[in-house]
Parts: structure tokens; sequence; C-alpha cells
């Protein structure tokens, strides 16, 4: 949720990161217009900082203004700077991710929100076993059948779900899309009637907590959807320095 955590919250022109804080205000902003609007009261919209390309002591700043949640999408980025980062805050791997790579983050991540094969979710369980831990995670879903992007086209959701669910140390907290780029409204409603009809299964041991969609250009309308967790990268720390997917 929202929570500004500084006592004032003046632009500060000696402050080289007042443009997030601004930023960071407004997004709260609508979060809550969009709350208010189309949701309950009663419901946690999360609001999750995606960190590729930013600087440590930029990310740093944004916790210390009130964020809570990283969203990592490249290993070895995030081992490069995470021991800068400020621990206060949890982290999820949010990007594809190889079975080789699970080593490196299976201690360091509180949830992997892109878990999209079996091999994934048992390379998961296998290291969660050995380190003596639970991981959660959450199932992500190829929406827009984009040839380009990783999750589990929705024709194989179920099968995945009831295998992993077999998987002891591997726990399913809900389901995450990226609704393609401009894409229609349609779109963000099938996934919403998706995580609802999943819900409505009641598989034993696997839980519909979190819907996890919505990035900058489109978290309001991921939040009319029931989005619960808001994956936002430019319109908090600016327009990344380098292209990438
Ligand atoms: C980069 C990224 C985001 C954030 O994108 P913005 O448009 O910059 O907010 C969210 N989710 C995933 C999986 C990403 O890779």
């Amino acid at each position: 949720m929202c929570q500004l955590t500084a006592q004032e919250h003046q632009k500060d022109p000696q402050n080289e990161f007042s443009d997030v804080l601004e930023n960071y205000k407004r997004i709260c902003y609508n979060v809550e217009n969009a709350k208010a609007k189309y949701r309950s009261s009663d419901e946690n919209i999360q609001i999750m900082a995606v960190t590729k390309t930013v600087a440590p002591e930029k990310i740093n700043f944004a916790i210390s203004q009130g964020i809570t949640l990283l969203g990592e999408n490249r290993v070895q980025e995030y081992l490069s700077k995470k021991d800068q980062y400020d621990k206060t805050a949890q982290v999820h791997m949010i990007g594809r991710l190889q079975t080789n790579k699970v080593k490196y983050i299976i201690n360091e991540v509180s949830m992997i929100q892109s878990v999209d094969s079996i091999k994934l979710a048992k390379e998961i369980n296998r290291l969660a076993v050995k380190n003596d831990r639970t991981m959660d995670v959450l199932i992500e879903i190829n929406i827009g059948d984009e040839a380009s992007k990783s999750g589990i086209a929705a024709s194989g959701l179920d099968e995945l779900i009831d295998e992993v669910a077999q998987l002891d140390n591997v726990r399913i907290k809900g389901l995450m899309a990226i609704p393609p780029i401009g894409c229609g409204e349609d779109v963000f409603d099938k996934m919403h009637s998706i995580f609802l009809r999943v819900k409505e299964r009641s598989v034993p041991g696997v839980s519909m907590d979190i819907l996890s969609m919505g990035m900058s250009g489109d978290y309001e309308l991921a939040i009319k959807h029931g989005s619960g967790l808001v994956r936002i990268g430019t319109a908090l720390f600016g327009a990344r320095n380098y292209l990438e997917g």
C-alpha cells in the first residue's frame, strides 16, 4: 500500500532524487483513486518498484520514501547491486529465469513471480528443500499469446498448477501477467476472469491471493481488473537509459 514515510514532502532542490518522490506521490494518488473507484476499501494493492538499470542509491531513496517491495528482472544485474540495497524492502524475481540461475537467488528473494514451466518449478523446489525453506511463486501467463514473451499459454495453466501443487516446498500464491503494450481492456478482463476461475477451482495448497498485473502505462486499468500488485519502473524512476526487452 501507499505509505509516504518522510514527514514533509516539500520538493527539495538539494535532493537529486526529488523527481522520484514526486513520481511516487503521483503513483500513490493514482492507485488510491483507482482503488476508490473500482475496488473495495479493504483490498490491498501493493506497489512494486521495478529496479532494472536503476542505481542502488536511487532505489534506496525510494525505499526511504515508503517503497517496501522491489522487482528484479535479471539475476546478473541483481547480484551486482544487491549488497548495496537497503535490506528493509522485500525482493521478488519478475524476469525470465533460467533453471541454472535459481541457485543464485533461492535465499535472496521472497517470491518468484515468473514461473512458467514445471521444469523451473521443480528446480526451485529442489533448491528450496536443500536450503530448508519454502518459496512463494506466481504462475506467469502469456496473456497476449506473444511469441517473444515468457509465460505459459492460458490453455496449459490448470495442468501446470496441478503439477506445481505437488511440490512440497513451492507455494503458489497467485498469477502474474504482462498484457501487451496498448492492448485492449478485454485482455485485462480476460486475465481477471482466469484468476477468478482458478480461485474457484480451489486446488489444495494453492492460494489465489495475488494477481500481479499493471506497469507504468496501464496500472490503473490493471487495478480496475483485479490487480493486487502493480509493477512500476519508468513512472517511478524515469526513463531507462538503454534499450531492453
Ligand atoms: C520492466 C518491467 C516492468 C516495469 O515496466 P515499466 O513500464 O517501466 O513500469 C514490470 N514488469 C516486468 C516484468 C518488467 O520487466
